[in-house]
Parts: structure tokens; sequence; C-alpha cells
């Protein structure tokens, strides 16, 4: 009842654009669903996305549900995650991005979920990692394990104002730390790698160049949003 009562008085509106949403509806209403900007890069080898680490690092696929624009639906989406925690959104959306790429996955041997992992300070913030949600997301669609645990972010950006130029590349490089004890990889192993939104790519690069060290294993992407 006082769901109900919560609806009528706060009714739930589309994230989108704020039309108040029907009871089949959940986050967005049915226009802004048929607007979703879907990449569909998984029926696409040579995508866009994969593109941006050729020459930089070796991933096998690349996956993004979504074209991110400054502006839009899918921005709101990401602030919708991100600044209003709308953990559920983050969620669901992991488990449609799951569905779409499931198959892909399965023939490529993906067989570990690696959540990027937020910057230790950001996390207390925010108490949350957004990438971590819709890596629960993929799991729960795909039954891939969620091996997250394996990563962390480290390096904090005020410890690098005193070092040289070279020693600052290299401290950018290794902003992530395997966990050596966790990784003891005796089966081949393919991680693909969570990302809400990739732009430069630079933060996934960094996290697969780090993984690609421990050797016997490859990386796969993919991101919620890919900004191109
Ligand atoms: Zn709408």
């Amino acid at each position: 009842m006082i769901d109900a009562l919560l609806s009528v008085l706060f009714p739930i509106g589309c994230i989108g654009c704020e039309k108040v949403l029907l009871d089949q509806e959940s986050h967005i209403c049915l226009n802004c669903e048929l607007e979703l900007p879907v990449t569909n890069y998984h029926l696409e080898a040579n995508n866009p996305l994969v593109k941006t680490f050729w020459g930089r690092v070796k991933v096998e696929q690349a996956f993004a549900y979504l074209v991110y624009k400054k502006a839009g639906l899918v921005k709101r989406i990401v602030q919708a995650i991100k600044y209003k925690g709308n953990k559920q959104l983050a969620f669901d959306f992991g488990q449609r991005f799951g569905q779409q790429i499931k198959s892909e996955l399965y023939l490529n041997g993906v067989n570990a979920l690696i959540a990027v992992p937020l910057h230790p300070k950001r996390f207390k913030q925010r108490g949350f990692n957004q990438s971590e949600l819709l890596v629960q997301g993929i799991a729960s669609v795909t039954l891939i394990q969620n091996k997250s645990e394996y990563v962390k972010r480290t390096i904090h950006t005020s410890t690098q104002t005193a070092k040289s130029r070279i020693e600052r590349w290299e401290n950018v490089l290794s902003i992530y730390e395997v966990d050596q004890q966790l990784f003891q990889q005796k089966e081949p192993c393919h991680f693909l790698l969570v990302d809400d939104v990739v732009t430069t790519g630079a933060t996934i690069e960094s996290l697969a160049t780090e993984l690609l060290q421990m050797g016997n294993c490859k990386v796969s992407v993919a991101a919620l949003a890919f900004a191109p």
C-alpha cells in the first residue's frame, strides 16, 4: 500500500524524458527505449572501440552497448547511475548488455569478468563502483565468474608531484595492481574488462597491460557506453 501511495505522490519518471513510467516500463519509457543508440559492435569484429586499442595493447574483442554523446539519453543514464546512485539501473543495463554479448563471450572462451576498479577515494565518496554493478548484471545472465577482486587501483595522483617525468609516466602506466595471491592461473584465462564509459581507453589500456604481464591470459573489453 505504501508503494502504491508513493507512486501516486512521487511518480517515477523516465530517465530520458521524465514522462511518468507505466507499470511495465522500468527506468526508461518505450519511446526512449526505441531511441537508445545501441552500437551492435558485437556484430562487427573490427569495430571503432577495438580499433582504439590497436598498437597500444592486445585486446581480443571489444563491445560497447551504447554510443556516448555530450548530451542526451545515454549521458542521463550514466549520470543517474554515477551521481544519483541508481544502482538498480546499472545492474539492469549490465543484464541487457550481457544478454546482447552472451554468445560472443561463450564463443571466445571469456571465463572471468573484471570491473575496472575505482580510485579508493572515489569509492569512499560514492559508496559503490558502477562498473562492479555492471559486472554483476552481466554475470547474472552469462554465469561467467566475477573476478574483480583480482585487481586493485593503487596510486594516488598526489604522490606523483615530486617525481621526474619518466617516473611519472611509469606511474600512470601502473595505477593498477594484480593480486598475485589470488591470481594463480593454471588454466588459460580470458578476462572481460568492464567499464562504464570509455573515451580514450587509457585506463583500460593500463589495466589490460598489467593483467597481460601475468601471462597465460587474454583480455577483451566491454563498456556500457563508448564516446568515439
Ligand atoms: Zn522517456
